[in-house]
């Protein structure tokens, strides 16, 4: 493929009005969330697409950068110099032409993934052919197309709220209910018993996004209390219960015997891996719009395949990025489910007995034409070419950039 032009566009979604959520020690304002659109052209009149900048629920430079607006700026002054003019016959070979760029390698690393994903779009374009083909060739398995999901959900709410939200979620069919605690070690224990007398068939899982350490974070023991307690009471994991980093704290938790998950705020391919061979978790989130798409993502895959760890990706953000995720759950050996964040009024999912959406994210839906198709709390990847979805570009006019952060943390006894 001989590439034309690389565009990004910095795209942000209001939360109106700005909402305030009171967690342990603190309080969260929610503003916006952005999106990074990414648009590849070719000279053969194939658009290759991606988003970039996928949300880390734990990486302090995600909740504290400025925003991702200057990621869009990295795509016009790195990116596509780089790339522009180039002609690509194995897409690894954008990782190399993106390395010898100056930029530093957090960026490089956020550009390898969104251009590994929109040039996998162009050549299913160009061959005819769903992602997943390519990829289940890679892989030499056998693609499957319907994917169970599990509904991503509740944040700092009360334990009852939790529980109507699991009730609903379970009502759609998804496989699994997750949901950010951080409530208070009470409020968490007691949501943990709630959903465990509430949810029949349906799993759940606790994302507490570091949340137990950051701030007055509750300290080691009530940590380990609290994973211990959620583990007994049968849920299915427990994501991200110290910092990212702290690889002894996650084996030293996993000691318990509870069911540990975490990878999605790892700096980088081979420390997504590294994490896997740690022993300290079952779950490993890797993300194909964050550890360099899905040729990045392959190492992790293949470390777990076979072993007592199994890939589940990490996806939160649009309905752009569920698909890119979707395509490598299709094809990669040993890799089932799938995380399917819920906003407020989806319209792809039925009707339920409260919306169980986060806050509203209206791009994430508008970002493509039509919608995905769910039933039953499963995914059906489309067959067309790549990745099966048309980008709709009115967003571009319908979401403009709005500068700032999308979110602060205004933590107890801090000075504003
Ligand atoms: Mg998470």
């Amino acid at each position: 493929m001989h590439i034309t032009s690389v565009s990004g566009y910095a795209l942000s979604s209001p939360i109106e009005p700005v909402q305030e959520r009171p967690f342990f020690g603190g309080t969260r304002r929610l503003r916006k969330r952005d999106v990074v659109l990414v648009v590849v052209e070719t000279k053969a009149g194939h658009q290759g697409v991606a988003t970039a900048g996928a949300s880390s629920s734990a990486m302090r430079e995600y909740f504290e950068g400025d925003s991702q607006g200057t990621f869009a700026d990295v795509i016009e002054t790195d990116v596509a110099p780089a790339l522009e003019g180039e002609s690509i016959d194995d897409i690894r070979s954008a990782r190399d032409l993106l390395a010898a760029t100056s930029l530093p390698a957090h960026l490089r690393t956020e550009a390898i993934s969104a251009i590994d994903v929109a040039l996998y779009d162009i050549r299913g374009k160009e061959l005819g052919a769903p992602v997943y083909d390519l990829l289940a060739e890679e892989y030499e398995t056998d693609p499957t197309t319907e994917i169970p999901l599990y509904a991503s959900a509740g944040m700092y709410m009360e334990p009852e709220e939790y529980a109507e939200q699991a009730a609903a979620i379970e009502s759609l069919g998804f496989f699994g209910y997750k949901y950010r605690p951080g409530i208070g070690p009470d409020g968490d224990r007691r949501t943990i018993d709630l959903l465990a007398d509430a949810l029949d068939e349906t799993e759940f899982m606790l994302d507490t996004h570091t949340w137990w350490k950051l701030g007055n974070g509750y300290g080691r023991d009530t940590v380990r209390e609290l994973v211990d307690h959620a583990a007994e009471q049968g849920a299915y994991w427990i994501e991200e219960p110290v910092e990212p980093a702290d690889h002894d704290g996650y084996v030293e938790l996993a000691e318990t015997g509870a069911p540990l998950a975490g990878g999605e705020s790892e700096s980088s391919p081979a420390a997504l891996t590294e994490l896997g061979r740690t022993g300290g978790v079952e779950f490993l989130q890797g993300d194909a719009r964050h550890h360099e798409g899905f040729t990045g993502c392959r190492d992790a895959i293949e470390f777990c395949a076979g072993r007592e760890v199994e890939f589940v990706p990490h996806n939160f953000g649009t309905w752009l990025g569920l698909q890119a995720n979707a395509h490598l759950v299709a094809a990669a050996p040993e890799v089932r489910l799938l995380e399917y964040p819920v906003f407020e009024d989806d319209p792809a999912l039925g009707e339920a007995a409260v919306d169980s959406g986060m806050y509203p994210f209206e791009l994430a839906f508008d970002i493509i034409e039509g919608r995905p198709a769910i039933e039953d709390g499963r995914l059906s990847v489309s067959d067309a070419p790549g990745l099966g979805v048309e980008v709709d570009l009115d967003v571009l006019e319908e979401y403009p950039f709005v500068e700032g952060p999308w979110t602060e943390f205004h933590y107890e006894g801090e000075t504003a």
